[in-house]
């Protein structure tokens, strides 16, 4: 059996959790921690970091961060994971859903605009398989009218994006804030986990003590404070040592993780490719803009029956290829809240996207095997 995903485990995961035990201080904010934000803060150009429980817990706490009050709007694409939207929506935002690009399934900029009202606060693009959205184009629409861009990077560790000056730059590192996943399924994993990161310094400070349940605990342990106190809201968003030091674990083997992602990618990129016109399917394509992280390896058939009896086909030789989001503005919870028209890029790729088997155990035979049962051989 071929699954979708397996963890990786490097080895040193316990070794951590054991020492982070040991040592006495098991709640949140402790070495490993600090190991964590730093190493990302330097690694990537972050301004701040700060681990938190899940990405969908860092998205919440930029949506309090914003200030987000009921009736505000918040623009994002409708091919997403429910995280994006409810952070905003359990704060009383009205989303407004924007479609999907034609050549991935990012948000369309050029279509952004038309989507801003006087209500609109915040656009949340999502880096979709890690791959960058058009940012300068998100940049550009958010400084002309004043909103703050909210990268949902869940899938974009070590993901980067060159803007038009030629400067690269490392998704997460572009918005006012952004979100990213150590959930199981991601290329660098904590169980659950996540981090918000902090590029805007108006926030750094409540940041922190959002982050400490509405205290600043944070300025007390620094010396900075003589007492800490309830200074604002705030809740618990901030994971035990434990998290964090499975996490290091992760993070020390990152490159070797990367690349071997990437040759997993390549493989089923330069075995497909041949294939594209006689199977009537779609490769990634990865824009100028931006680099391939090898988070994920999808098609994206021509029609859903197609996509259906490949995943079939491969279900036959118990290999287990999924599809992805189900476009957010036609889910229950929302289509009747929904006013906007059809989204069809959106609506494409939920009928049409399949993603293929993808970790970091995954053999050079398995890949074989995979493609062949594609193509049918
Ligand atoms: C995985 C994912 C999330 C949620 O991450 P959690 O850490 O599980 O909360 C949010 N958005 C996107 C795009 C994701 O892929």
């Amino acid at each position: 059996m071929i699954g979708f995903n397996k963890p990786y485990l490097t080895g040193k995961e316990t070794q951590y959790i054991t020492d982070a035990v040991a040592s006495g201080k098991i709640s949140g904010n402790g070495k490993y921690t600090q190991l964590c934000q730093n190493f990302f803060e330097e690694e990537y150009n972050f301004r701040k970091c700060l681990l938190t429980t899940s990405c969908t817990d860092a998205l919440e706490m930029a949506a309090i961060l914003i200030d987000i009050q009921p009736g505000d709007e918040v623009i994002m694409p409708s091919y997403t994971f429910v995280s994006t939207a409810n952070a905003f929506v359990l704060r009383g935002a009205k989303i407004i859903f924007a479609d999907s690009n034609s050549q991935n399934p990012n948000i369309d900029v050029s279509k952004l605009e038309s989507l801003v009202t006087h209500k609109t606060k915040a656009i949340v693009p999502v880096h979709y398989a890690g791959i960058a959205c058009d940012m300068d184009g998100i940049m550009d629409i958010a400084n002309r009218h004043n909103l703050f861009v909210i990268e949902d990077a869940a899938q974009a560790i070590d993901s980067f994006y060159t803007s038009s000056d030629g400067v690269k730059k490392a998704l997460g590192s572009i918005g006012h804030l952004a979100a990213f996943s150590f959930h199981e399924t991601k290329n660098i994993i904590s169980g659950e986990g996540g981090m918000l990161v902090i590029n805007d310094k108006q926030f750094t400070n409540r940041a922190e003590i959002i982050w400490e349940k509405g205290t600043n605990r944070s300025a007390f342990f620094r010396g900075e404070v003589d007492k800490y106190g309830w200074v604002d809201v705030g809740s618990s968003f901030l994971p035990s040592e434990v998290i964090a030091a499975f996490l290091w674990a992760q993070i020390e083997q990152l490159k070797k993780i990367q690349e071997k992602r990437k040759a997993i990618w390549n493989q089923y990129y330069n075995g497909l490719k041949e294939a594209v016109v006689d199977l009537s399917f779609k490769l990634p394509e990865i824009p100028n803009y931006a680099t391939n992280n090898a988070h994920m390896f999808y098609l994206v058939f021509e029609s859903l029956g197609k996509r259906n009896e490949c995943i079939s086909r491969l279900k036959n030789k118990d290999i287990h290829a999924v599809f992805h989001y189900l476009s957010l503005h036609k889910s229950p919870y929302y289509k009747d809240k929904y006013k906007g028209e059809e989204l069809i890029w959106s609506n494409h790729y939920s009928d049409k996207l399949l993603r293929l088997p993808f970790y970091y155990e995954l053999s050079k035979e398995d890949i074989e095997l995979i493609i062949s049962t594609i193509k049918n051989e």
